[in-house]
């Protein structure tokens, strides 16, 4: 037997698929990754979605350390099975003192180990330095603003320390930016490459994508580009004052609606709504951020605000444990501005479609199976609603019962927070009209152009 009974339960929905299965999350359980973040607020969603899949141990580099020893709480109580430690000079000389007692020609890190950098351009310049002069593994670096973000795979260290000199070079810095939604989305997107490397499965992004949430962008280039220039945000930033009275509800507090609460948390909206009638199971903590195992049994919603209230004192949730059905979804959704779909079932987002259409409701929806995620705005009477892309959808294809890698409805989680901060400000472009595919095996995004079908049930005309 690889794992025990408990672990076979926690981890099924990724045991289930076959690129991972029993052996798969055995080598993630074995792993070891480093992580480098300025400060807690950056760690926190990596550290989550690292926890959630099942990593055996993280090493945690932070310029600043406030509030970390309640983030490792946190994050031990996600998954028991994960450690989590400071990376400072006590443990790297433990570290090395127990090798040397090994073997003395022993690697200093262990092997199965990978190194995780996420963080604005100047932390990260700072860095380079400590991060070249490190034992080199395989390495996955990430740079952020607040809606913009790159991710590179490093396999070779030449080439990581080429990328590295491109960063020391650079005189003209951007400000230090904030964690926001690109880092949220980075995290998962660096966890997503971490899972490939120590699998061995799809096809790292040795190339660097780059994205701007702000404008839903997503492009990749083999050629250096100019990365202070890229991540140089000169947009209005009112956004914060335009979500002070914003009412946002979100439908399903599972994979999709962790992500998309935590999001909507930390971009500062006035009200969350949060409805679920299910309670946390162990299953759901492979992915379920928002959840925990001390937690198991609670209803979701209670578990989802008690976390979130941790985060952000100043929000107001306001918790729906019932089930959405025809009856109630017209009187429930009409004390809401926006409403986030995070469900798994075709009924359930048919409802919503028709509901949202019916009191003119925009919506962000999204959607997970295995490796793939999709996300779309629905904006009634002004763009495509869910009937016009899945008419006749048929509903066994996307339920809960097939498996899913941890990060994805990460990913696409965030891109609905990201979606709904957008409409609510009136600022940016966002995916009405249009689709977004993500398929994590490649870690490659498609954005689609559709339009309304005129011979739609729902928005037709009939
Ligand atoms: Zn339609």
């Amino acid at each position: 037997m690889i794992l025990s009974e408990e672990q076979k339960n926690h981890y099924k929905r990724h045991i289930i698929i076959p690129e991972i299965g029993e052996q798969g999350q055995k080598k993630l359980l074995d792993s070891t990754v480093y992580v480098y973040c300025e400060n807690t607020d950056s760690l926190r969603p990596l550290a989550y979605y690292l926890a959630a899949l099942g990593t055996g141990k993280i090493f945690c580099y932070l310029k600043d350390e406030e509030d970390a020893d309640s983030l490792f709480d946190e994050v031990i109580d996600l998954n028991n099975d994960t450690t989590i430690d400071y990376l400072n000079e006590k443990n790297e000389k433990n570290r090395i003192k127990n090798n040397q007692n090994d073997d003395k020609n022993e690697k200093n890190r262990p092997q199965n180990s990978y190194r995780i950098v996420l963080g604005n351009l100047n932390f990260i310049k700072n860095l380079a330095a400590e991060l070249v002069n490190d034992e080199f593994i395989p390495t996955i670096i990430s740079v952020n603003s607040q809606w913009k973000g790159t991710i590179q795979t490093f396999q070779i260290e030449k080439l990581f320390k080429n990328f590295i000199d491109l960063l020391k070079t650079d005189k003209n810095l951007c400000s230090n930016s904030p964690a926001y939604l690109a880092n949220a989305l980075s995290a998962t997107l660096c966890a997503g490459e971490y899972i490939k490397l120590c699998l061995g499965i799809g096809k790292t992004r040795n190339d660097m994508l780059f994205f701007d949430l702000f404008n839903m962008e997503f492009n990749q280039t083999e050629s250096n580009i100019n990365l202070p220039e890229f991540l140089d945000e000169s947009y209005s930033m009112d956004i914060k004052q335009k979500l002070s009275d914003a009412k946002v509800l979100i439908v399903g507090v599972g994979g999709l609606g962790s992500p998309a609460a935590y999001g909507m948390t930390i971009a500062d909206v006035n009200t969350l709504g949060l409805l679920d009638l299910d309670e946390v199971e162990m299953s759901n903590l492979n992915r379920q951020i928002l959840h925990s195992f001390s937690r198991i049994g609670m209803p979701k919603v209670s578990s989802a605000k008690f976390l979130l209230k941790k985060l952000n004192p100043n929000i107001n949730i306001k918790t729906h444990t019932t089930e959405l059905t025809k009856d109630n979804a017209e009187e429930i959704f009409s004390e809401y501005d926006l409403i986030i779909a995070a469900v798994d079932n075709i009924p359930t987002r048919y409802l919503i479609n028709d509901t949202c259409f019916l009191i003119n409701k925009p919506c962000s929806e999204a959607g997970v199976l295995r490796f793939d995620g999709t996300a779309t705005t629905i904006v009634p009477h002004q763009g495509h609603c869910y009937r016009c892309l899945y008419p006749n959808a048929n509903s066994s294809n996307l339920s809960g019962d097939n498996g899913v890698l941890g990060v994805v409805p990460g990913a696409m989680g965030f891109i609905q927070a990201a979606e709904a901060v957008k409409i609510l400000s009136g600022l940016g472009k966002t995916l009405k009209n249009k689709i977004l595919l993500f398929d994590s095996l490649e870690m490659d995004f498609n954005i689609i152009d559709i339009g309304r079908a005129p011979q739609c049930p729902t928005c037709g005309g009939k």
